[in-house]
C-alpha cells in the first residue's frame, strides 16, 4: 500500500482508505467485519460524519476499531448547520461518544454553511489545543472558500479537501485541486468509484480500463482508483460493505498506471470545461 504525506500534518497516510456513507443500510454485522478486514490489509484512513445515519454509521465505526484505536487514522464531519463556535465542540463531543474515542485524527466541516467560517475554524483550533482533534479540514469547498478558511487560520492549517472525484467527475482538476496542491493541502476524493454508478464494461471508457486492468493482472475499479491517486496531493476513500470489495480496493493502493496509460484514461474520461463552483453529488 503506497503511502505519502497528509497535507501539512506530518503524517503519512495509505492512499486508499474507506469511506462509511450509507452503511446503515447494509448488513451490519458484514460491514463491520468489511471495515476491520480493511484495516488489516492497512485501509487505516476511516471516513465518517455525523450525517450518516443519524449517528448509526459512527456508532459502526466505533464498534469496528473497538480495540484497534491506534492503528486508524479518524475522521468525522460536523454538519454545517451545527457548525457555530459552541454547537461544534458540541457536536464533536457527541462524535466522540458515538465513536467510542477521546480524539479524532481529522475534524472537517462538511460542507459550507450559514454559521461565519472563522466561528468554526475557532472552535477547530480550540478542539485542537484540547487534544480533542489533530487536525481539521473542509469539504465541499471550492477555491475562493478555500482561500477564505486560509486566510483566517493562516497557512499550513488546513489538513485537506474532500471532494467529488472520479473517472466521469473531474471538475476540481480545473481550480480546487491546483488551489490545494499550491498550499500543501491534501485532496480526498469522495465517492471515486462514483458512488456505485461506475462505468460498463461496455463503455468505450470501460473498454479502456478492462484492457489496461488486464495488463495489470487487475481489475478496472483498480485502474480507475490507480488514476485518480497519479498526482501527489490525492488520496481516495471508496466505501465498501463487503470484505471482496474491500479486498479489490486494497490492492489499487500498489496499482500504478505509466504516463501513456494515464493518458488514454484522460482521453476516454475526458474533465470537461470549468465550471463555477465544485461538483457535489
Ligand atoms: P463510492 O465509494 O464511489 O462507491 C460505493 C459503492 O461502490 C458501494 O455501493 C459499494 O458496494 C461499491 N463498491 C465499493 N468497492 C467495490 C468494488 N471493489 N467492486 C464493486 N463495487 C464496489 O461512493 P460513496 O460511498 O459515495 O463515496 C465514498 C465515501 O466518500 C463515502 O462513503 C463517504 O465516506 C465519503 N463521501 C463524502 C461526501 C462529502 O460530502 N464529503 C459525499 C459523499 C461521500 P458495497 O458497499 O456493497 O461494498
Amino acid at each position: 500500500m503506497q503511502k505519502r504525506s497528509f497535507g501539512p500534518t506530518g503524517r503519512r497516510l495509505p492512499v486508499i482508505g474507506q469511506g462509511t456513507w450509507n452503511m446503515e443500510r447494509d448488513d451490519r454485522a458484514r460491514a463491520i467485519a468489511a471495515l476491520r478486514r480493511g484495516l488489516d490489509l492497512g485501509l487505516t484512513h476511516v471516513d465518517t460524519a455525523e450525517l450518516y445515519g443519524s449517528g448509526e454509521v459512527e456508532e459502526m465505526v466505533g464498534e469496528a476499531i473497538a480495540g484497534r484505536r491506534d492503528e486508524v487514522f479518524l475522521a468525522s464531519k460536523v454538519l454545517p448547520e451545527n457548525a457555530s463556535r459552541r454547537g461544534t465542540i458540541a457536536a464533536c463531543e457527541r462524535s466522540l461518544a458515538r465513536l467510542r474515542t477521546d480524539r479524532l485524527d481529522l475534524y472537517l466541516l462538511h460542507w459550507p454553511g450559514n454559521h461565519p467560517l472563522k466561528d468554526t475554524l475557532a472552535a477547530f483550533e480550540e478542539l485542537t489545543q484540547a487534544g480533542k482533534i489533530l487536525a481539521w479540514g473542509v469539504s465541499n469547498f471550492d477555491e475562493q472558500e478555500l482561500a477564505e478558511a486560509v486566510a483566517i487560520a493562516g497557512e499550513g492549517r488546513v489538513a485537506c479537501n474532500q471532494l467529488l472525484y472520479h473517472l466521469e467527475e473531474r471538475a476540481i482538476e480545473h481550480a480546487a485541486m491546483p488551489y490545494c496542491e499550491e498550499h500543501g493541502i491534501a485532496v480526498v476524493a469522495y465517492s471515486p468509484l462514483g458512488s456505485g454508478r461506475f462505468p460498463s464494461p461496455r463503455s468505450r471508457g470501460g473498454r479502456v480500463l478492462a484492457e489496461l486492468a488486464a495488463a495489470h493482472g487487475g481489475t478496472p475499479r483498480q485502474v480507475a482508483l490507480a488514476f485518480l491517486l497519479r498526482r501527489p496531493s490525492l488520496f481516495a476513500i471508496p466505501k465498501a460493505s463487503r470484505s471482496e470489495h474491500v479486498e479489490e480496493n486494497a490492492a489499487a493502493g500498489d496499482l500504478v498506471l505509466s504516463e501513456d496509460e494515464a493518458r488514454r484514461i484522460d482521453e476516454a474520461f475526458p474533465r470537461g470545461r470549468r465550471r463555477p463552483g465544485v461538483p457535489t453529488l
